[in-house]
């Protein structure tokens, strides 16, 4: 169940872009978040990242999910050397999976986590599963993609410029230029859908 933050619901339109549906926690049998490890905040940008690993439309988002929580969870040695601390839950708020469903990661009222050097704090942080330079992006992911975004702008009020992929803020290809190619349409759309209302 996605549930909104009860501080603003009231004064929000009753035309918002419906919530795609969602995988939730429960269904991929997440652990709980370690509340310590995490900080809360409040929602005031979007922003995109592909996985950076080679899909696998064999496993299901559940068990793509569960894998993610439990590195995720644990301290581990990166590529280079560096040590990933444990975190307190998969890193990003929402996966798209090959298939185009889309799974509820760490509750939104927690800010992310990152391996770059950006703070993650106040974003909504959506990823899309592949290498998206090189690999598929498949219709299903830029589907939901469109309809998670909006939804989530209009709820969240995040308007088109707060709206961007990770090598915006931080040294790294993520999110693919797959996804940064998709990024004007999706400006527009938020800015367009703010102009209605
Ligand atoms: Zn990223």
């Amino acid at each position: 169940m996605f549930v909104l933050d009860p501080g603003w619901t009231s004064a929000l339109p009753d035309d918002l872009p419906p919530m795609p549906s969602l995988v939730s926690r429960e269904a991929w049998q997440a652990k709980p978040g370690n509340a310590a490890l995490m900080k809360r905040h409040r929602i005031r940008s979007i922003t995109l990242h592909h996985t950076g690993t080679a899909q696998r439309p064999d496993l299901s988002l559940e068990r793509k999910l569960f894998n993610l929580q439990l590195f995720s969870q644990r301290e581990d040695q990166l590529a280079g050397g560096r040590t990933k601390p444990a975190w307190g839950d998969v890193p990003y708020h929402f996966y798209i999976s090959t298939d185009g469903r889309i799974g509820v990661g760490r509750e939104l009222e927690y800010a992310g986590d990152t391996n770059t050097s950006y703070d993650p704090t106040g974003h909504a942080l959506i990823v899309v599963e592949g290498m998206l330079d090189s690999e598929t992006f498949y219709p299903a992911q830029q589907a939901s993609l469109r309809r998670l975004v909006l939804a989530l702008a209009a709820r969240y009020r995040v308007p088109g410029n707060r709206l961007g992929g990770h090598k915006d803020f931080a040294q790294t290809d993520c999110p693919g230029q797959k996804i940064m190619d998709e990024l004007p349409w999706l400006r527009r759309a938020v800015r367009d859908m703010s102009d209605r209302s």
